[in-house]
């Protein structure tokens, strides 16, 4: 009878952390199988500059089955967890059950956009986490300016220059503030339209946005955005939504086509599901070595981890994801220490050429912080060609993208069904 030896893994999530984290084990020879409902991983921090043109759908995603070589990958979702059995129950894209027994199960869930029972918020906003979403904001906001170019409504024309973003941290800022870079840059193009004509609102429920950095950075941020004529409504949150209207809870009325929701996240709903140890924000609790339980180990924006440095846990960021997975995949394969992390500092990019950031304790900012931003994520990126491409787009197409807007693309059938129509209707 032949032996098994290689550890069969199970990497559910195959986002920043799961990637990293499968990769590495493949690397070890384990056998692993990772599970995910996209074929694909997203460098979620470079959405905004793809919203924005400045880099492509295809360099911020990394295709699973390329960069995990040897790996299984079942394109479908965890749904349940037997861990005194060790099997972990999966539904492929076709609905159909898996059952797949492991060693390790690996838990890389990620996260979800954070909602309130926002009335119309489903309806009439836009959430900003994966790539179709970030497509359909860009084409969104170039769409707004041609039908604004072309109406001779004025209120209907104000509506579509208006664009409203809800969440004042990273996503928000910097989603907003390459977009109204980016439409800064081509508006002059559109008849009859200049900057002063569109309006831009930051709004954030806290007292002061981008609270992840010093105030002084935050002030700064704050600054360089209003200068630009940005409105920040900070201490008021959205209260409801209408086709064409946002209103807060101070009883302000925005009157906008576009609302862009980037309040936060919370951690994926599954994990309560699955009757492991949670913190109140939904996060599996782990010891400082990432396991949760025997054999069952949590990394990333899911896992609540013990933050040595600060005594807290550890914050959902892309630096503490790439971090613990190669801590974990260390520990799993039996060399056990504890997570421990320096922190590096944070970056943010306020649009082409500026920014803000702390390195090391070190406040930089303007072209030096956004460079620092370039550098810093072109070099996350987990495959050796995207980061090539990316780089090579950026020297030679700094300028951003042109002012092409393809919404069709989310409704490519309607150009045969047109044709189908219009042929019948002649018939
Ligand atoms: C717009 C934006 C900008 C950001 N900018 C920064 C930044 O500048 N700096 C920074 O540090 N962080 C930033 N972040 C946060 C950073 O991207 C996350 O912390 C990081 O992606 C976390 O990695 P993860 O693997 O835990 O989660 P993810 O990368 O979200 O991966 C989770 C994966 O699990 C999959 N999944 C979900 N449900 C299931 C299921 N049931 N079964 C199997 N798989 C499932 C998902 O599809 C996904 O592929 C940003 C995030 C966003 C959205």
């Amino acid at each position: 009878m032949r032996t098994r030896t290689r550890k069969r893994v199970v990497v559910a999530g195959g986002g920043y952390a799961g990637l990293t984290t499968a990769r590495r084990l493949v690397r070890a020879g384990c056998d692993v199988t990772v599970v995910n409902p996209n074929g694909y991983m997203t460098y979620q921090p470079l959405l905004p500059e793809l919203a924005a043109g400045t880099v492509q759908a295809s360099h911020v995603v990394v295709p699973l089955r390329t960069a995990l070589g040897s790996a299984r990958i079942l394109t479908g979702s965890l749904t349940g967890v037997d861990t005194a059995a060790r099997v972990a129950v999966c539904r492929a894209a076709d609905g159909t059950e898996h059952l797949l027994e492991y060693d390790d199960l690996v838990l890389a869930l990620g996260s979800v956009a954070r909602t309130f029972p926002i009335p119309g918020l489903a309806d009439h906003a836009v959430g900003f986490r994966t790539v179709e979403e970030a497509v359909h904001l860009g084409n969104r906001v170039l769409s707004c300016l041609e039908l604004a170019a072309s109406t001779p409504d004025p209120a209907a024309r104000a509506r579509a220059l208006t664009f409203v973003f809800v969440g004042g941290g990273y996503a928000g800022v910097e989603a907003l503030a390459e977009l109204e870079d980016m439409v800064r840059r081509t508006i002059h193009r559109y008849d009859g339209l200049a900057m002063n004509d569109s309006r831009w609102v930051l709004v954030e429920a806290a007292p002061r946005i981008l609270g992840q950095l010093p105030e002084r950075l935050t002030s700064y941020a704050a600054d360089r955005l209003q200068r630009r004529g940005i409105e920040i409504r900070t201490g008021v949150a959205l209260d409801s939504l209408t086709q064409g209207r946002a209103f807060l809870a101070d009883g302000t009325e925005i009157a906008t086509d576009t609302v862009v929701w980037t309040a936060g996240v919370v951690a994926h709903p599954l994990l309560r599901m699955l009757g492991l140890p949670c913190d109140q924000a939904g996060r599996v609790l782990t010891d400082d070595h990432l396991r949760v339980t025997d054999h069952v180990w949590a990394v990333g924006d899911c896992a609540s981890v013990p933050d040595v440095a600060t005594g807290d846990r550890c914050a959902p960021t892309a630096q503490h994801a790439v971090r613990q997975a190669a801590r974990l995949s260390r520990n799993l394969l039996g060399s056990l220490q504890p997570y421990r992390h320096k922190d590096a500092g944070a970056v943010a990019s306020l649009g082409l050429h500026k920014g803000v950031a702390e390195l090391y304790g070190v406040p930089v900012r303007g072209w030096l912080a956004w460079m620092v931003h370039r550098l810093y994520h072109g070099s996350r990126l987990p495959c050796s060609r995207r980061r090539l491409l990316i780089t090579l787009g950026w020297l030679l197409g700094s300028r951003g993208r042109d002012p092409v807007a393809v919404p069709a693309i989310e409704s490519p059938r309607t150009p045969l069904r047109d044709a189908i129509a219009a042929q019948q209707g002649a018939a």
